[in-house]
């Protein structure tokens, strides 16, 4: 009566897959428990499936309490596995229980009816019933059976389409959209060919497209450090409901950018891995995972003795990490909510915590650095200058203000420098105080410092520097931009496509470029034989070191304010000297941040060729700068 030749091999495939499943480590999350459900229920329904077809066949040989009990078997954990494929569905677009408590509730009835018909069968005779002459189909039997099936795979496909951007990407839907239409498939086929057991096959398609898709552990697991990795980090934290402060610990090697570059790569990785495992050993109430660039986050269930394991971890670390003849030695940075953290949403909580250890925040090694209100309001404000930054660069709507340089003599204009300004969509505007160092961060620098670059050579050209009495005009170059192996090509391609005099322009780099030697001086090199030359800016401002100017071939040193005010408020015989000695080696010099006459005085007395600053007027924007000429 029944056909197996498609159920057997299904059901072999689906062992394989099972012992294959279990025996790597999986993170505990909902999505990974709802998968296990299905694959148990899967090997169930097969098994009840076979069973149940094998004794209606031979109905003659079973009691009758005996036939309904393995049929009924068979319906309630097929109608599970309609439920839970649709659940599995709901937890990839994060819409899991946590956030629909009702619905939840809700989407169970179906189900729940579909099984009470089922077993009430046997007096009602709606579903199926045996007679003497075995299993009969009810009256309604193919009402419950595909309304209960069509039901969940409709929701299913609704939600997806509705909440098709809680998926992370476009391949994800389209593996949620893809096991969901093989069942919808398996459905139609069961209900044209009843007598083939094919849904079985299907269902275990799509679980196949649900581990490849979804469940794979691989893709929990960072085989760096062995233990989980940033993706199940973000399922898990999700489905905590409540989060105390003393629940997760964050922990960062102290300096991990420049300890690889002492270590060499291979031994960082292997001491990552020495690392993770002494986390996942030593702590086994606790989850480690890795997210990246050394950092690392421990959370465990409920509060954890949090003091007791950072002096633990403290305590081992002082020993050093050993592979192969490297010796290591690694400090950590602690990161925890503080107590009196209003936020409650567990993932804000730890996303401050990770920015604060990514930012190297006010961290002490060996100490934690508690999290506090005010530096989620910064880490937003942080999000908030990301935004626009790349809003600004999209849009090409970063604004070039101008500000004069005089002669120190005569108080003359003789040039400018080139300063940025942002605004955002609804036109707030954000100082470079704020912007630029985020921007250094995250790269955004490159493209911001090229727009203004471009719309200064623009501005060149579209203007007779030399009739309004402008012998140049600084723009400045952020460390990261210098460190850019194709800025020399791109600068230069800008310069040849404006057409202006390279020489117009002047670079101004600060001290903090001039930290790998090497890479400076051939950046230099390649772009000085392109005709730019440098200016060196805020100098005083670093670890200033005379030694290194030497070697590059500035035409121009720019004093700091800060100490141009410290001489202006208690002179001495320092800066004068300096300010000489640059002039003996050929550099000349301008004084930043004139505010008053008697500083512009006092730095023309000292030797400074140039000034600049609010006494003769602010950065305006540049359309503007032709009227203050006048
Ligand atoms: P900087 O290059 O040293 O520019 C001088 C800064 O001092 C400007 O601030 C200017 O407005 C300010 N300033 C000028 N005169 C006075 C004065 O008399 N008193 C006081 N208190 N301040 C004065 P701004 O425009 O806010 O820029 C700050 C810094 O941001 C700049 O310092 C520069 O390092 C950076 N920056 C600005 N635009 C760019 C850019 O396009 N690219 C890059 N990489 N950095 C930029
Ligand atoms: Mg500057
Ligand atoms: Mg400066």
């Amino acid at each position: 009566m029944w056909n197996y030749s498609y159920i057997f091999p299904s059901f072999l495939i689906m062992i394989v897959f099972v012992l294959y499943w279990f025996y790597i480590p999986r993170i505990n999350i909902g999505l990974n428990r709802v998968f296990i459900q299905l694959i148990v229920f899967e090997m169930i329904v097969m098994i009840s499936d076979i069973v149940s077809s094998v004794a209606d066949e031979n109905y003659f040989m079973y009691p009758d309490w005996q036939l309904y009990v393995i049929n009924d078997l068979y319906f309630v954990f097929f109608f599970a596995m309609a439920y839970l494929f649709y659940l599995l569905t709901m937890y990839l677009l994060k819409l899991h229980r946590n956030r629909m408590e009702l619905l939840h509730w809700v989407m169970i009835i179906p189900f729940v009816t579909a099984i009470i018909l089922t077993i009430t069968s046997n007096w009602t005779h709606f579903v199926y019933y045996i007679t003497e002459d075995g299993y009969q189909k009810g009256s309604v039997y193919d009402y419950v059976v595909y309304s209960c099936l069509l039901f969940y795979e409709v929701i299913s496909f609704a939600v997806l389409v509705i909440y098709r951007k809680n998926m992370p990407n476009i391949t994800r839907l389209l593996g949620a959209m893809g096991f969901n239409f093989t069942i919808l498939m398996g459905t139609v086929v069961r209900w044209m060919f009843p007598r083939y057991l094919l849904m079985d096959t299907f269902c275990l398609i799509a679980i196949i497209i649900i581990y490849l898709s979804f469940t794979n552990p691989d893709f929990y697991y960072d085989s760096k450090t062995d233990v989980f990795n940033s993706e199940a980090l973000t399922y898990y934290v999700d489905e905590i409901r409540s989060f105390r402060y003393k629940r997760y610990i964050a922990v960062g090697l102290h300096n991990y950018k420049e300890l690889r570059e002492v270590y060499g790569v291979s031994s960082m990785d292997k001491g990552l891995k020495l690392i993770g495992s002494y986390f996942r050993n030593k702590y086994k109430n606790l989850i480690p995972f890795y997210s990246k660039e050394g950092r690392f986050v421990l959370i465990g269930n409920r509060d954890i003795e949090a003091d007791k394991i950072i002096d633990q971890i403290n305590q081992r670390f002082k020993e050093s990490w050993n592979f192969k003849d490297t010796k290591m030695y690694f400090e950590l940075d602690f990161v925890m909510t503080g107590e009196n953290m209003t936020i409650e949403s567990p993932e804000r909580r730890l996303e401050v915590g990770m920015d604060i250890l990514a930012d190297d925040i006010e961290l002490v090694p060996g100490n934690v650095r508690y999290v506090e209100d005010a530096d989620v309001e910064r880490v937003e404000r942080e999000v908030y200058i990301r935004k626009t930054l790349k809003w600004v660069i999209e849009h090409e709507t970063a604004e070039v203000y101008l500000q004069p340089i005089v002669r120190a003599d005569n108080h003359q204009i003789i040039g400018a420098e080139a300063l940025a300004r942002i605004r955002d969509k609804d036109g707030n505007r954000i100082m470079p105080g704020e912007f630029i160092r985020v921007a250094e961060q995250n790269g955004a620098i490159n493209q911001m410092g090229e727009q203004i670059f471009k719309k200064t050579c623009e501005y060149i050209k579209d203007n007779d520097l030399e009739k309004m009495g402008i012998s140049w005009i600084n723009v400045n170059l952020s460390p990261t931009q210098f460190m850019n192996k194709s800025l020399a090509f791109k600068y230069n391609s800008i310069i040849e496509k404006s057409g202006i005099d390279v020489g117009l322009i002047h670079l101004e780099i600060t001290e903090d470029a001039m930290v790998d030697q090497m890479v400076l001086l051939r950046q230099i090199q390649a772009m000085k034989e392109r005709g730019f030359r440098f200016v060196l800016d805020d100098y005083g401002k670093g670890y200033s070191n005379l030694d290194r100017l030497k070697d590059i071939p500035f035409i121009n040193i720019k004093i700091d304010m800060a100490i141009v005010r410290d001489y202006c408020n208690k002179p001495d015989g320092l800066l004068p000297s300096l300010v000489q000695t640059f002039k003996t080696v050929g550099f000349t010099v301008t004084a930043e941040g004139i505010e008053t006459e008697e500083m512009a005085d006092a730095m023309y007395k000292i030797g400074c060729d140039y000034l600049q600053g609010y006494l003769f007027s602010p950065p305006v924007p540049i359309e503007e700068f032709a009227d203050i000429l006048k």
